[in-house]
């Protein structure tokens, strides 16, 4: 993600995946940010909580190279911040999330938008987590149209209730690199114990039975009827999230096909445009 403003260099200790300038503010610069190819992909996830948004999210990152942008990831992250540097809005807005409950758009809004040279990034996006109520995704098309940057395209992940309820109750997270396990379905090879970089694994607090009832019901109250505001501008594309991670990548990577295709078309245009002049 390139920053503006004469940006801090991220610490020798960030990876190039580390999200530097979403995780830190615009004041810091991502150390790889990747070069412009003409067409980056922007893409937004949508979907019910535990439908796995954020391990696709995170496969399309290394497929596309596209950024993983999570405001759930800003929010957690906030809430290891020591209370003396937390702000009463982000103090508040760890309340809304321990129960489960939406974060006022005004707060979610002021974060995004202070990390608004991620939307720009030559390197594209994938954002997880963002838009989430109608609110939010009118603010987010108006900042894309002032920067003259489309969205490439919108996928909506789908599973039944009963699945989800499922999937959320056993999710287990890695505290260091952020790898989802499920108990049952996808442990690790060591109970508690993350298979990439040995870090704990950890229940969210939001993943609880009385936070999931609330999630699912501000899911279906707020963020359902994007599904229908994406339709309605041509972006949406749905994709069915039975099976593991890599069946539903595949399905997401045939769903984004004709989206490739005519971004190679468009190269291929431009280039003889560039030619004839
Ligand atoms: P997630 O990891 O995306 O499930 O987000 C975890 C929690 O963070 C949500 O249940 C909300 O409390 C809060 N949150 C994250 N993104 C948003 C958003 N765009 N709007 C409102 N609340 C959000």
């Amino acid at each position: 993600m390139a920053a503006t403003d004469k940006p801090q260099k991220a610490s020798a200790s960030h990876s190039k995946h580390d999200r530097a300038t979403w995780f830190q503010g615009s004041s810091w610069a991502c150390p790889d940010v990747p070069q412009s190819n003409g067409s980056p992909w922007r893409l937004v996830l949508l979907g019910a909580p535990g439908v796995g948004k954020g391990t696709q999210a995170y496969l399309l990152n290394q497929r596309l190279k596209a950024c993983h942008l999570s405001t759930g990831d800003l929010f957690r992250a906030a809430s290891k911040a020591k209370e003396c540097d937390q702000t009463p809005a982000m103090k508040a807005a760890m309340e809304y999330m321990r129960r489960g409950e939406l974060v006022p758009d005004a707060t979610v809004w002021e974060m995004v938008r202070e990390r608004s040279a991620c939307i720009r990034c030559a390197g594209g996006f994938v954002l997880d987590g963002f838009p989430r109520t109608l609110g939010q995704a009118e603010l987010l098309k108006r900042l894309m149209a002032s920067e003259g940057i489309p969205l490439t395209a919108v996928v909506n992940y789908e599973l039944p209730l009963a699945e989800i309820v499922a999937r959320l109750s056993g999710r287990r997270t890695c505290e260091k690199c952020k790898t989802v396990y499920h108990a049952t379905e996808r442990p690790p090879k060591v109970a508690g114990c993350c298979d990439r970089c040995d870090g704990k694994l950890f229940q969210r607090e939001d993943d609880r039975p009385e936070s999931i009832k609330v999630r699912l019901e501000a899911y279906e109250r707020s963020t359902a009827p994007l599904i229908d505001f994406y339709r309605k501008s041509g972006l949406l594309m749905q994709v069915a999230a039975k099976g593991t991670p890599e069946d539903i990548f595949q399905r997401t990577v045939v769903e984004l096909e004709p989206q490739r295709i005519g971004r190679f078309a468009q190269k291929l245009w431009d280039a003889a445009e560039n030619r004839r002049e």
